[in-house]
């Protein structure tokens, strides 16, 4: 197995080259050349396992130039002591068939945490392979959750430094405040004005740029990418859903005709990992794609027509706030069976005019793989105060659009089959609109809001969220979209 651009795949890569490097120099995406094919054999060996264990059996494939010491010491790492009660995963059954998958169990109670707790380990071992002592500098473009999940990875790790840009107006007061608390010697933070699609295409940008990268040479550096760009963030995203998969088996689901996967989508790196797996053997039935107002995979999934010239919304789950999905990119390849010059040619497309449409038989096979369906803040609100209502559960903004997305398609096509829904994100991150949903009261203080909502629903306050409200801001940095490079060179202490 190796590793191959999306949009070149005459030149192959070792798992440490695709993960160390980020992006592949044309400005492809490196997706692997081979999927392992999982059989009821491997599935009876992974039941007993507990989660590590998992993430160590399905990672050793794609990890092709690590040792089993190497790969150990990662997932032992990154998984030992950052989740609550050792759990990255757990599963809630709410009614009768649906099971949330809760993936904000981590130190900054996103399902970001669950790839970003990793990738630093798998970085800098990767880095030592290929890399002879030069020190990585992880530039990363957040919508909010990516953002403090890599902080928070990769803060203090040895021969790293890294920068996050953030939209200064479009991300939620709990996610500003977490980024912009950060400690450690090797952090840089700062807001952009501009929206998340700014900030991904700054950065974008900046990697690709040859003088750059040149300049950074000479000072024994080089770039890396902790957005889901990265294959070392997508990765450990299919282990939870082969996890999944393990514990219905293990509670006695009925799994004869397989099970609906929703995940609430932005960059499309989550429901694409869904998609590895199901590929990989596991019996997903239809990936749901759920959006909020910006829904531009909506439209894609109906029409086959991929169309970002629209008004960009600013929604109450910002980090699903996306025009330009990054991750679409390797899903087209799959759909178009490893033609990387047509996929190179429908993102050439996107990026001069903004749009770009695929064939008849592609839209075909998108149609019998992925459902899509969208819902507006309102609908959002209303879904979080139904779950509270009806199970008794609490959920944030953006699982919410998973939930009603996930009814909606169950009105359309009277699929009952057992159903997983990611949850994104703990409700705490975005007290003030879950809040709103489920109570007329509200203080006039985010951490007043926090503790409100905890007496409400009486509802645990994560710990990492608690532990905020004293903390010290320590950047206030806000640049224009032209100030982004000489932001970084600051921080790198350039010129
Ligand atoms: C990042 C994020 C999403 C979107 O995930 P993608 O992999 O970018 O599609 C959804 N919900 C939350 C809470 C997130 O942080």
């Amino acid at each position: 197995m190796n590793y191959v651009s999306t949009r070149d795949n005459s030149s192959k890569a070792t798992a440490a080259q695709a993960i160390a490097q980020g992006i592949s120099a044309e400005g492809g995406l490196f997706v692997p050349d081979t999927f392992p094919n999982l059989k009821k054999e491997d599935f009876d060996k992974l039941i007993p396992l507990d989660y590590k264990g998992r993430a160590k059996y399905v990672l050793k494939y794609f990890l092709n130039d690590f040792t089993d010491e190497e790969i150990d010491y990662c997932i032992e790492g990154a998984y030992t002591g950052s989740f609550d009660n050792e759990q990255p995963a757990p599963v809630s059954r709410i009614g009768e068939n649906i099971n949330i998958l809760e993936l904000w169990h981590g130190p900054t109670c996103a399902f970001k945490d669950l790839a970003l707790q990793l990738l630093p380990y798998l970085l800098t071992t990767s880095a030592k392979k290929t890399a002879d002592g030069k020190k990585t500098v992880i530039l990363v473009a957040t919508s909010g959750d990516t953002g403090k999940a890599a902080l928070e990875g990769f803060c203090d790790v040895p021969d790293t430094e890294i920068m996050v840009f953030y939209p200064s107006d479009g991300v939620s007061p709990m996610q500003k405040l977490q980024m912009d608390s950060q400690k450690g010697e090797n952090v840089h933070v700062c807001a952009i004005k501009g929206n998340f699609d700014d900030a991904q295409t700054g950065v974008k940008k900046i990697f690709t740029d040859n003088a750059v990268k040149a300049e950074l040479l000479k000072h024994n550096m080089q770039f890396s990418s902790a957005n889901s760009i990265n294959w070392g963030r997508l990765a450990p995203q299919i282990v939870y859903y082969v996890s999944v998969y393990c514990d219905l088996l293990a509670n006695g689901t009925d799994l004869t005709n397989g099970f609906n996967v929703t995940v609430p989508t932005g960059n499309f790196g989550n429901i694409l990992a869904a998609y590895y797996a199901k590929k990989m053997g596991v019996p997903i039935n239809k990936l749901i794609c759920a959006s909020n107002a910006n829904n531009v995979l909506t439209d894609f999934i109906k029409t086959g027509k991929y169309d970002r010239n629209r008004a960009f919304h600013t929604t109450i789950s910002p980090s699903m706030d996306i025009l330009i999905s990054s991750n679409l990119e390797r899903m087209l390849y799959e759909l178009y069976d490893c033609d990387d010059k047509t996929v190179a040619a429908l993102q050439d497309s996107l990026s001069k005019t903004g749009v770009f449409e695929v064939s008849g038989a592609v839209k075909e096979k998108i149609n019998s793989l992925f459902w899509g369906g969208c819902c507006d803040d309102k609908a959002t609100l209303a879904t979080i105060s139904g779950m509270e209502k009806q199970y008794g559960y609490l959920c944030d903004t953006h699982t919410a659009v998973a939930v009603n997305v996930y009814g909606q398609y169950v009105k359309a096509t009277g699929d009952n089959r057992p159903a997983v829904i990611a949850s994104t994100a703990s409700p705490y991150k975005f007290a003030d609109s879950v809040l709103t949903a489920v109570s007329d009261k509200k203080t006039d203080s985010e951490f007043g809001n926090v503790e409100l909502l905890s007496q409400l629903t009486g509802t645990e306050i994560p710990k990492p969220i608690a532990a905020l409200k004293n903390a010290e801001v320590r950047f206030k940095d806000i640049v224009g979209k032209d100030g982004m490079l000489s932001a970084v060179f600051n921080a790198l202490k350039i010129k």
